[in-house]
């Protein structure tokens, strides 16, 4: 039986185990950056063209980082996939491989700080950047030209969970000869069907739901053996920003309960945000899988879930927020997601702080809005939890 043929719960536990002659049973780590060659021609050779289980040097590639790469691609439907230092090393790594000056990227307004911050970079380097309302489709027509190379948006946008329709985005790509990239950290790899609607390129954040317990720092860039092999990699390998082949050990046991954690946590949001929802102190209750959010019908197609995180908007403004965020007592006050302890974001101080209060405004960032990661916690309890911080 093939193994890319096999079910992703049964992937996600096998797919890329490489064994070394001890048989081990768990996946190895190789906390090792060199490699012993038997002689010098046979690292002449090595450094001609390695083969595909042969490694040079750990900031190109690493047993323990092939697995994991192997995995997540499989996970993912891509031919390949490279294994970077965070998530921003993936977004940074995909975007400057691939752009050279005069080309031109078009993307969703509703980004990730860090994210933004990339494609300014681009722009001082000559790339033109458009923005556009990720969830306008004529915007997305009329930006995208002859001249684009690439489109990049987030699938579900932080924090306003605001969801992008990835095919009918790709198809208006596609037909201008533009490459798709997205950013699928919020759809999560379980999820995700972003390769079959028309991603060209698929970017983690392995820091949120692969690790799953907030331990560590990675990212993935998955995508077309050419794309991986001969765009970023190159890229990647020459500046600098591969994986730790121990933080690849963490993301390879964190696939392994991924999808169930992932399912749990994505139950448990549909739960609260249900139980939320009419809450007298609350303006909004924003979630894919409610009925009421401006997206869910292409939230149900794309991903089959409304995902694990909710958005909710308090009447009372910043002080009623942060009042709010002060009586939780299972919810901690944090800034990561995926994690399987339930965390509280206030975006408009913390994670978008540095966006003007007119860029806020635009993006629905308001003094009020909360953002919420459900974790792995029985729902009852953060239910009541949160029942008694609302007040
Ligand atoms: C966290 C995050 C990133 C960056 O990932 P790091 O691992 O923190 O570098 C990029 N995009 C989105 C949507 C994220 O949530």
């Amino acid at each position: 039986m093939s193994e890319t043929k096999l079910h992703p719960r049964t992937q996600a536990v096998h797919h890329g185990t490489r064994r070394s002659q001890y048989g081990e049973m768990a996946e190895a780590i190789f906390l090792t950056q060199g490699f012993v060659y038997d002689s010098a021609e046979e690292a002449e050779g090595r450094f001609q063209q390695a083969g595909p289980d042969e490694f040079i040097y750990a900031r190109y590639g690493n047993p323990t980082s092939r697995m994991f790469e192997d995995r997540i691609a499989a996970l993912e439907g891509t031919e390949d996939a490279f294994a970077t230092a965070s998530g921003m090393a993936a977004v940074n790594g995909a975007m400057f491989a691939m752009c050279k000056p005069g080309d031109h990227v078009v993307a969703a307004r509703a980004l990730f700080g860090s994210c933004l911050y990339v494609l300014e970079l681009l722009a001082k380097f000559g790339v033109e950047v458009s923005y556009v309302d990720g969830t306008d489709l004529d915007q997305w027509r009329a930006a995208i030209g002859p001249c684009t190379k690439a489109v990049f948006f987030e699938s579900v946008s932080n924090p306003t969970l605001e969801v992008v329709d990835l095919k009918a985005v790709a198809d208006l790509a596609h037909a201008a000869g533009a490459t798709v990239v997205v950013d699928n950290v919020f759809a999560t790899p379980v999820f995700s069907r972003a390769v079959e609607l028309g991603a060209d390129v698929v970017i983690y954040s392995a820091t949120k739901h692969i690790d799953g317990g907030g331990r560590a720092l990675a990212g993935v860039i998955c995508g077309t053996r050419h794309f991986v092999r001969e765009v970023a990699e190159p890229y990647m390998k020459h500046t600098g920003g591969a994986i730790s082949p121990f933080h690849a050990w963490i993301m390879l046991n964190g696939l392994q309960t991924m999808d169930l954690r992932v399912r749990a946590q994505a139950a448990s949001s549909a739960t609260i945000a249900a139980a939320l929802q009419g809450h007298p102190a609350l303006s909004r209750v924003i979630y894919p899988g409610l009925a009421d959010h401006p997206q869910h019908a292409i939230a149900m197609e794309q991903m089959g879930s409304g995902g694990t995180m909710i958005a909710i908007d308090l009447h009372g403004g910043k002080e009623a927020a942060f009042a709010a965020l002060n009586r939780m007592r299972i919810v901690k006050i944090s800034n990561n997601l995926g994690d399987a302890k339930s965390i509280a974001t206030h975006p408009a101080t913390t994670t978008h702080q540095r966006l003007t209060d007119e860029q806020k405004a635009h993006l629905g960032i308001t003094p009020g809005l909360i953002r919420l990661s459900v974790g792995l916690e029985d729902a009852g309890d953060l239910i009541a939890d949160l029942h008694q911080a609302l007040g």
